[in-house]
């Protein structure tokens, strides 16, 4: 094995990859790129009955917008694919049989030809008196296999076509010792572990052999994956025995946990609460349904795997805010937590927001025009820019702009009835007519001095600033809401506020 740390993500192509294998995949990244090493992606596709069309695809795509690049995978170069591929199992499924032949033939693995029917059979059995069915060293001499058989009676077996499957012979009597980078050492009393099935009587291997032959294969140093693997850990390491391999390095991630209450987070919880558990919008080729997606509902790559990574691993400081690189860096998989990591759709608005102020205010009133289109707005991008500048304070998605400042585009056609009430006054049409008035007689028409402007003429009036903000503001906005008067003045331009003024003492006066 070379010394070069190779990990890799292996996901299975059942449906759209959920966050928690995203966090997997990421969590690889950052400990390949942090200690020099190689990540990459294979596909474990060995079980046809769950292959969903499409699922690689997204895989792909979600690790591309998400831009967590892997090194080697189904699309590498010809040099990458002659010394490790190909990286989905399915086209690799030639390779597998000569492995479980090697465990028959040094005693580690044994053809079993026990019917689906008698196992079902022992199964119910065991049920009616209270017991689970488990295949291994206390029944196996009792059952249909070739520990039982006679060498003659397994060969006619096989040549006359009988269905069979290889089982892996567990030890008997063994405490395994076991160690996890995140869990620590774990010992597994070998008696417990059933003889899992290695190879299927359609001709594929079961994921446990494929995934120990190609993790050998591919020369991976570190298996960073799921806690649900965690209890096949004691058979993948006796797999490195049987074979006589060495194993790699385990570290089994925590649980991404529902937002409130017990267990693991769900599709349907991401529905109730109204939240994606998808990187990207995935739609069930069987059903037509559609799932959302973080990408979709406006999240922004960076600002998701920075969530991401806070799912389960802290670096120990107050630094919430990380790029890519910064988490490379600070990365540890010694940090990551045993317990499950508490998923907060408040805190992925948070991280959104937080990106959102960081960013361009090009690139965000880029990202806002077909929104504006949508609303039948098409404008100058410097005059989007400005709004945006003026309105992405209180914005955690380009979406939440339109709300925020549709009034930079449109006049507004009706006034909120409470504030009317409240601040449309006996005297209010006259103050208005003569500040706009004012505003109109303002050459240099910049913000500051308008606002100078104003704020002078309130104090020769001896006005009070309630008298005049508010209903300047409502007559602008049609609401209380909004950025500074006077940047809004600015922007919108002296005809335009002039015109809003006007017809605001029309309708409210
Ligand atoms: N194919 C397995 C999955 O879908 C991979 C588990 C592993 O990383 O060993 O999660």
């Amino acid at each position: 094995m070379s010394n070069k740390v190779r990990v890799r993500f292996a996901p299975s192509p059942t449906g759209p990859l959920h966050i928690g294998g995203v966090r997997t995949a990421l969590y690889n990244y950052l400990f390949a790129k942090k200690n020099g090493g190689d990540f990459l992606l294979r596909i474990e596709d060995t079980d046809q009955t769950r292959y969903v069309e499409g699922a690689e695809q997204y895989i792909v795509d979600a690790l591309n917008w998400l831009q967590i690049p892997y090194d080697e995978g189904p699309n590498s170069s010809v040099e990458i694919q002659q010394k490790y591929g190909p990286f989905r199992q399915s086209e690799r499924k030639d390779l597998y049989k000569q492995y479980a032949d090697q465990l028959i033939e040094s005693g580690w693995a044994y053809y079993a030809f026990d019917t689906p029917e008698e196992l079902d059979a022992h199964r119910k059995d065991h049920e009616e008196k209270g017991k689970t069915f488990i295949y291994n060293w206390h029944n196996r001499l009792k059952l249909n296999n070739s520990l039982k058989l006679s060498a003659e009676e397994v060969q006619e077996k096989i040549n006359s076509g009988e269905a069979y499957v290889i089982r892996f012979k567990s030890p008997q009597d063994e405490k395994l010792q076991l160690n996890d980078i995140i869990r620590g050492d774990i010992e597994i009393d070998t008696n417990i572990l059933d003889d899992k099935v290695l190879f299927k009587s359609d001709g594929m291997p079961t994921y446990h052999l494929a995934n120990i032959v190609d993790d050998h294969l591919m020369d991976i140093t570190h298996v960073i994956r799921g806690e649900e693997w965690l209890p096949s850990m004691a058979l993948h390491v006796l797999l490195y025995r049987a074979f006589d391999w060495q194993a790699p390095e385990f570290a089994h991630l925590p649980l991404i946990l529902k937002p409130t209450g017990k267990g693991k987070l769900s599709k349907r919880d991401g529905d109730k609460l109204g939240f994606p558990v998808f990187p990207l919008e995935w739609k069930d080729p069987a059903t037509g349904d559609v799932s959302r997606g973080y990408k979709e509902d406006g999240y922004f790559n960076d600002a998701v795997i920075n969530f991401l990574a806070f799912l389960g691993w802290n670096p120990g400081t107050e630094q919430e805010i990380f790029s890519l690189e910064e988490l490379v860096n600070a990365f540890e998989l010694d940090r990551v937590h045993k317990s499950g990591a508490r998923f907060d759709p408040d805190k992925t608005k948070w991280y959104n927001h937080k990106y959102l102020q960081q960013k361009e205010d090009t690139d965000l009133a880029t990202r806002f025009l077909p929104f504006l289109k949508e609303n039948g707005i098409e404008t100058a991008i410097d005059y989007v820019e400005n709004v945006v500048t003026l309105i992405k304070e209180r914005a955690n998605f380009v979406a939440d702009f339109w709300d925020l400042g549709s009034f930079f585009f449109v006049a507004p056609t009706e006034y909120d009835a409470k504030a009317s009430k409240k601040q449309w006054k006996e005297n209010t049409n006259e103050y208005m007519n003569e500040v706009a008035q004012v505003i109109n007689s303002i050459d240099t028409f910049e913000s500051t001095t308008i606002e100078a402007v104003v704020k002078d003429w309130i104090a020769s009036k001896e006005l009070g600033f309630g008298q005049v903000m508010p209903p300047l503001r409502l007559a602008l906005v049609g609401e209380m809401k909004g950025p500074h008067v006077f940047d809004i003045i600015a922007l919108i331009g002296k005809e335009e506020t002039v015109n809003r003024l006007q017809k605001a003492t029309q309708v409210l006066g």
